[in-house]
């Protein structure tokens, strides 16, 4: 079987920046696609050209490489805006996984775009996306939805000030931790959130010690103390709070009358009126018919 029979299909226009994502752990993750426009095309920037060769060099490619990284993106873009506008395919590697997924690519990809070069990214491997598909239920409260921060600063206030945003939110959040701060990143959660949250450790994903683990955050130190080493690449998860929904504090008869003459007078009147019947305070009347109007 031609195994490129498919990418050969795909139209490969000149001037154009191929983002092609890499493996992240298992060399063997890379698509089809990927090798066959890194065997066509005219050159490849990289964010390390030692790193990159031995991808390259595993799946017999040499090209010309060129180094573009977070200390030069802006001046390699405009050397690689060159190629494009002289007709030539490049590609660009990060060191593993996505382009522009906390890693460069994302200044390059909209220099090329802002010049009116096309910018073809590939589908590929990324440790965000191989995490969320392995979490299961724990997308539950946010409806499958999520939210990917990047980065946990290195500072420990910034960082816990985005775990913060992470305890509030319906969603569930994922972030990228280096292994030297993993430890105590999880000792500020066991601090901040309460026991029965659950946090997602993702582990040397597509790697021999591959290993997620959810666990709830009253069980989370004395799984700590478990860990032999913290080395290794992390994803880190925070599961969504879940929505409560809100009972109305009318009952059914209260209801009734309300439905009633609502209406008929305004909402301060008519939250007036309720306090005086119910006892429920006139602010919390008056709010909650706002809320009923919104719904
Ligand atoms: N562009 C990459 C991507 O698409 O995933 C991310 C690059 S970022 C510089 C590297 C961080 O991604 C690591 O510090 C770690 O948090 C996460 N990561 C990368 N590979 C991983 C793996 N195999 N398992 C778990 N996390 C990984």
């Amino acid at each position: 079987m031609d195994l490129f029979k498919f990418a050969h299909g795909q139209s490969f226009p000149p001037g154009t920046l191929y983002l092609v994502p890499t493996p992240i752990g298992n060399l063997a993750d890379i698509t089809i696609r990927a090798l066959h426009i890194l065997n066509q095309v005219d050159g490849i920037a990289c964010e390390d050209k030692r790193h990159s060769s031995m991808l390259l060099n595993a799946y017999g490619i040499s090209k010309p490489l060129y180094a573009l990284h977070e200390h030069n993106e802006i001046s390699a873009s405009a050397h690689l805006l060159e190629k494009l506008r002289n007709g030539e395919r490049w590609a660009y590697i990060s060191d593993a996984g996505t382009p522009g997924i906390s890693d460069p690519g994302a200044i390059l990809c909209a220099e090329v775009t802002k010049a009116g070069y096309q910018v073809s990214p590939l589908p590929g491997p990324s440790a965000i996306t191989a995490a969320v598909s392995g979490a299961g239920n724990f997308l539950k409260h946010g409806n499958g939805g999520f939210q990917f921060l990047g980065f946990l600063p290195a500072k420990a206030n910034q960082r816990d000030e985005l775990l913060k945003v992470a305890a509030t939110s319906h969603v569930s959040s994922f972030f990228y931790e280096a292994p030297h701060r993993i430890e105590s990143t999880l000792k500020s959660i066991c601090a901040q959130l309460d026991g029965e949250r659950k946090v997602l450790i993702a582990k040397e994903l597509s790697k021999i010690f591959e290993e997620i683990k959810v666990i709830a955050v009253r069980d989370l130190a004395d799984w700590m103390k478990t860990v032999d080493s913290w080395q290794g690449e992390y994803v880190l998860g925070i599961e969504g709070v879940a929505r409560t929904e809100s009972p109305t504090r009318f009952d059914e008869s209260t209801l009734q009358w309300i439905s009633a003459i609502n209406g008929r007078i305004g909402h301060k009147e008519l939250s007036e009126i309720i306090a005086q019947i119910t006892g429920i305070s006139k602010k919390d009347a008056y709010r909650e018919l706002i809320e009923k109007k919104e719904t």
